[in-house]
C-alpha cells in the first residue's frame, strides 16, 4: 500500500512516499532556511507563500523519484496540526484537493506524532510500547505509545520548548537560525561543567514529575553573557554552550528513564529535531544501556520535518480506518495524544 503524504506546518515543504508504512519511495524537503534566515526566525506570512509556490513541485518530484503516479496512490496524509495556520492549510488544502479529485482516503496527521513515527522508518524491528521524548522547536514531550494508535501523554513543557531554548540562546550567540546545530556543535569544543547552570528537575508533590521547564535555564544563560558582556569579560561561546547543552540533557535523561520506569516499558526513542543533538543521543543510549533499556533514534534528515514521517503516522491511521472527510481543518495547537 502506497501512502503519499504532505508537509506543511512550519518551514519545510514536503512530500514523500510510503510504501506498507515502513519503506520511504521518496521524501523530498524543500527547506525555506535561506528565506527565514535574515529575520532571525520563521516570519509565517512569508512561509505560507512559499508553501503555496513550492507544493505542487514538491508532489510531483516525489512522485517522479518513487516512480509512481496519482492513479496508484492508495491514500493520501497531510499535517493539520500543531504548527502554524497559514502554512498549515495550504498542505491541508492541497491534500483534501487531491482526495476529492483521485477519490482516494484522506488522512489527517498530528505533526508531534509523526515525529514519533520517524522512528518505525529508520528501524523496522521496532514495535510498540515505548515511551518517547519528542523534543522539538516548538514542543518538549513524554509519550507513552502503548500501540501504534494509542498514545498518552505523560508529560510536557510548561513554558519553552528545547529547540526553542537552543535556538534564543544560540541568537544571542550571533549564530545563524536555527541555532540548535551550532550550540551542538560549538559544544563539542566547551567544558559542559564551565559553568553550573540550574537544572529544573522539578520533583515538588503535586507536580507532574514528567513536566519541563526552560525558561529558568534560558534566563540563566542570557543573565550569564549579559552581564559577562557588561563587566567586559570575555567569555567562551564552547563553555557556555557546552554548559547549556548539559542542562538540558541532564533533565531530559533522568526524566525520559523515569518515564520508562513508570510506564514499564524496555525501549525509548527520541523524536523530534533536537533529537539531532549529539550530546543528547550519546548521553541518553549510556543512561538507557544502565537500565537495561534499548534506546532509539532516527538519523538528522528524519528528525527534523519531513513528509515521509507523516506517510508513516497516516499508514497506521489507514490501517485503524481513522479518515478523515473535506471537513479537515488546520487546528494550530493541536494536542499530542488527540486525532
Ligand atoms: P514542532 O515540531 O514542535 O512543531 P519544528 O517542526 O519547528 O517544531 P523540528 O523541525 O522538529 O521543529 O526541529 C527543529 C528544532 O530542532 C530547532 O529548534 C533546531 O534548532 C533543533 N535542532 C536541530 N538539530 C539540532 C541539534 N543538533 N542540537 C540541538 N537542536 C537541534
Ligand atoms: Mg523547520
Ligand atoms: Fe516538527
Amino acid at each position: 500500500s502506497l501512502t503519499l503524504a504532505l508537509e506543511t506546518s512550519c518551514d519545510e515543504t514536503s512530500a514523500a512516499v510510503v510504501m506498507n508504512g515502513r519503506t520511504i519511495l521518496s521524501n523530498i524537503i524543500s527547506s525555506q532556511v535561506p528565506t527565514h534566515q535574515k529575520f532571525g526566525g520563521v516570519v509565517p506570512e512569508i512561509a505560507s507563500r512559499k508553501h503555496i509556490e513550492t507544493v505542487i513541485t514538491v508532489v510531483d518530484q516525489a512522485l517522479a523519484e518513487a516512480g509512481t503516479t496519482l492513479a496508484d496512490v492508495n491514500a493520501i496524509g497531510v499535517t493539520y496540526g500543531p504548527g502554524l495556520v497559514g502554512a498549515l492549510l495550504v498542505g491541508v488544502a492541497t491534500a483534501k484537493a487531491l482526495s476529492f479529485a483521485l477519490n482516494k482516503p484522506l488522512i489527517g496527521v498530528n505533526h508531534l506524532e509523526g515525529h514519533i513515527f520517524a522512528n518505525f522508518l529508520a528501524h523496522r524491528e521496532l514495535e510498540p510500547p515505548f515511551v518517547a521524548l519528542v523534543v522539538s522547536g516548538g514542543h518538549t514531550s513524554l509519550v507513552h505509545l502503548k500501540d501504534y494508535n494509542e498514545l498518552v501523554l505523560l508529560g510536557q513543557t510548561r513554558d519553552d520548548a528545547a529547540g526553542e531554548a537552543f535556538d534564543k540562546i544560540a541568537r544571542v550567540m550571533n549564530f545563524p537560525y536555527p541555532g540548535g546545530p551550532y550550540i551542538d556543535n560549538a559544544a563539542k569544543q566547551g567544558n559542559p561543567s564551565a559553568i553550573a547552570f540550574p537544572r529544573a528537575f522539578s520533583g515538588k508533590a503535586g507536580e507532574n514529575k514528567f513536566a519541563f521547564s526552560f525558561s529558568g535555564l534560558k534566563s540563566a544563560v542570557l543573565n550569564h553573557l549579559n552581564s559577562a558582556a557588561q563587566r567586559g569579560e570575555t567569555i567562551s561561546i564552547p563553555d557556555v554552550a557546552a554548559s547549556f547543552q548539559a542542562a538540558v540533557v541532564d533533565v531530559l535523561i533522568m526524566k525520559t528513564i523515569a518515564a520508562a520506569e513508570h510506564a514499564g516499558v524496555n525501549q525509548i526513542v527520541l523524536a523530534g529535531g533536537v533529537a539531532a543533538n549529539s550530546s543528547l543521543k550519546t548521553e541518553l543510549a549510556l543512561a538507557a544501556g544502565k537500565q537495561g533499556l534499548t534506546l532509539f533514534y532516527p538519523p538528522p534528515v528524519l528528525c527534523t520535518d519531513n513528509a515521509a514521517m507523516i506517510a508513516c503516522r497516516a499508514h497506521y491511521q489507514y490501517l485503524a480506518g481513522e479518515f478523515a472527510d473535506l471537513n479537515l481543518n488546520a487546528v494550530p495547537s493541536l494536542k499530542l495524544g488527540c486525532r
